[in-house]
């Protein structure tokens, strides 16, 4: 193993991320909260011993594989959606893996499916537990099931330089796998939000995106190919630079949620490490200048790496949590003596430079003069290195903000060019207003995140107050989830561009897939899967075997 690799302390069990990282948010902020929402009561937070204790004894007989230690069985039961939070902290949680089997190698993996044969138990693949969408939850069915945690296969199995592939096994986190890469001059440049606890397995079986994927590729661009152990037998996926030998099973495995198989083993397209890095602010007068801004940008193939635009209310809010009074005054006055108003409602821009020098030099002189004549601001590179320095501490403000009283939740989509501003507009006007029947207010705030020729995925936060009881708190997150997702179908996006379907997302699929399409998958599924073991419940109903 690198050396400069430190393994990521203890896990929260009921939060994000690891135990001795806080992220207090000023006295500023809080006020900004309470002016936008109200006042609220701290969170609840329920205690490990007492849901420890609820939980039923485990179903599945003793192996040597497979632990059914019930604080393990807690610690393998949700993921991170907004429900499981809810769940977790009030200790509302009713369903548990009977038990988690962690297997070091492929043969051990094989051994848990011929274990499930012999038991009847479903089996549900398990990476960092990430999932903000219900995936790795057992789904309300009264059956065992086996969590299949692939923590233990993390190492990278062979570099293959002259072909710029390397292979890894899928258990392997963001910063593990980087680290190995790195000390043979190496990237993956996969860099998803949860890079630290999110496992190669799983951004394959849910098609992630990284914050760079304007330069390395999404993670159906790097996944070259691997191995899948399913019910009904192994899977080999050789790497071809490309193929015309049909349709292509890669494609299949991703997205596949765990609903196929097991990857065990992934080959990835990496690059050399870049010579340059970098980040730059900018400034636009409004959202819709610096989305045309971008829109020429990345319709141009100007080879950047990030474009990451901010409306104005996540502008200001960002600002404000900065808790950095001064920095903003003078931010302001540059801004001005720069050309922008007072009134403008200010829209700012992170933009992603990773290449070799040269290259680096010119790509930034084209971006900032598309830029400029779409009344863009460049304020150098200050705020760009905070954001990359703190990009992935930001989730830690999920737990910060449940003890002051408030729930957060995102939810994305991709849209065309053309569909993207209404879109938009519905999505927070339906958040904005959702909960004004029960006399609440939501604080929604959007980016634009990944940019494409013919569109861009916009990502939404929201912010509510937390009811008093864990019911009504999930009732509100389920009329605004709701609301939003019905908006952004309404509008001709997809219900996810980058989270996956899991369970959240199943009852919005068929408007997007067709019934043909789904019956297609439920066949796909049948086939690697015939007695329907494989994570029942998620991307496709759960299926009674012929
Ligand atoms: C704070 C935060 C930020 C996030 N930011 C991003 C982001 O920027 N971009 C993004 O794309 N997503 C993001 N996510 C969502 C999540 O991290 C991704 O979906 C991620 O790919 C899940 O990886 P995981 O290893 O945690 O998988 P899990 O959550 O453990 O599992 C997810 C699904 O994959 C399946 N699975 C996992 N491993 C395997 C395997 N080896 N074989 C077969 N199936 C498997 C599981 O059965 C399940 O269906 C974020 C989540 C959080 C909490």
């Amino acid at each position: 193993m690198d050396r400069r690799y430190r393994r990521p302390p203890l896990k929260r069990w009921n939060g994000w991320g690891s135990n001795d990282i806080d992220y207090p948010v000023p006295a500023s902020a809080l006020a900004y909260l309470v002016e936008a929402l109200g006042s609220s009561q701290p969170g609840p937070s329920a205690s490990l011993e007492t849901i420890v204790k609820r939980i039923p004894p485990s179903r599945l007989p003793d192996h040597p594989l497979i632990s059914t230690d019930p604080e393990m069985r807690l610690r393998h039961s949700r993921g991170h959606s907004l429900p499981d939070w809810i769940a977790l902290r009030f200790g509302s949680l009713d369903r548990f893996p009977d038990g988690v089997a962690r297997p070091a190698s492929e043969e051990e993996v094989k051994n848990s499916f011929a274990f499930a044969k012999e038991t009847g138990a479903w089996l549900i693949p398990y990476g960092g537990g990430t999932s903000v969408v219900g995936h790795i939850n057992p789904p309300p069915v009264d059956h065992p099931y086996l969590t299949i945690s692939l923590e233990r296969m993390r190492r990278m199995t062979k570099i293959d330089e002259t072909n710029r592939v390397a292979a890894f096994e899928a258990g392997v986190t963001g910063p593990h796998l980087e680290a190995q890469l790195r000390a043979r001059g190496y990237a993956l440049g996969h860099f998803p939000q949860s890079f630290e606890y999110s496992t190669l397995g799983g951004w394959i079986a849910t098609r992630s995106s990284g914050q760079q994927s304007l330069y390395y590729g999404r993670i159906e661009d790097l996944f070259a190919g691997g191995r899948m152990i399913s019910p009904a037998g192994v899977l080999d996926l050789p790497p071809f630079p490309a193929s015309a030998a049909g349709p292509d099973l890669r494609q299949a495995v991703l997205g596949s949620e765990g609903r196929l198989g097991i990857i065990t083993n992934a080959l990835v397209r990496v690059s050399p490490l870049p010579q340059i890095e970098r980040f730059h602010g900018l400034f636009f007068p409004s959202f819709d200048r610096g989305v045309a801004a971008i829109k020429e940008m990345a319709q141009s193939k100007l080879q950047l790496s990030m474009l990451r635009l901010s409306d104005s209310l996540e502008t200001n809010t960002s600002l404000v949590l900065t808790g950095n009074e001064r920095m903003i005054r003078m931010l302001n006055g540059l801004l001005r003596v720069r050309g922008l108003k007072e009134r403008d409602e200010k829209c700012m821009l992170f933009l992603g430079l990773t290449r070799a020098r040269g290259l680096a030099r010119k790509t930034r002189r084209i971006a900032l003069d598309i830029a400029r004549e779409h009344g863009g601001v460049h304020v150098g590179r200050k705020m760009g290195s905070e954001w990359r320095r703190s990009r992935f501490k930001t989730p830690y403000l999920r737990n910060t903000l449940w003890d002051l009283g408030y729930a957060v939740d995102t939810l994305e989509t991709a849209l065309t060019w053309t569909a993207l501003p209404s879109a938009l507009d519905a999505v927070l006007k339906a958040l904005r207003e959702g909960l004004e029947d029960r006399g609440e207010r939501v604080l929604a705030f959007s980016h634009v995140s990944h940019v494409y020729a013919t569109g861009a995925s916009v990502y939404v936060t929201f912010l509510f107050r937390i009811a008093s009881g864990a019911g009504e708190t999930l009732l509100r997150w389920q009329k605004l989830k709701t609301e939003a997702s019905r908006a952004i179908a309404a509008h001709g996006g997809t219900i996810s561009h980058q989270h996956g379907v899991g369970l959240d997302h199943l009852p919005w699929l068929e408007a997007e897939k067709g019934r043909l399409g789904l019956r297609a998958l439920a066949a796909l599924a049948r086939a690697f899967d015939p007695d329907g073991i494989m994570n029942p419940g998620k991307l496709i109903e759960i299926h009674k075997p012929k």
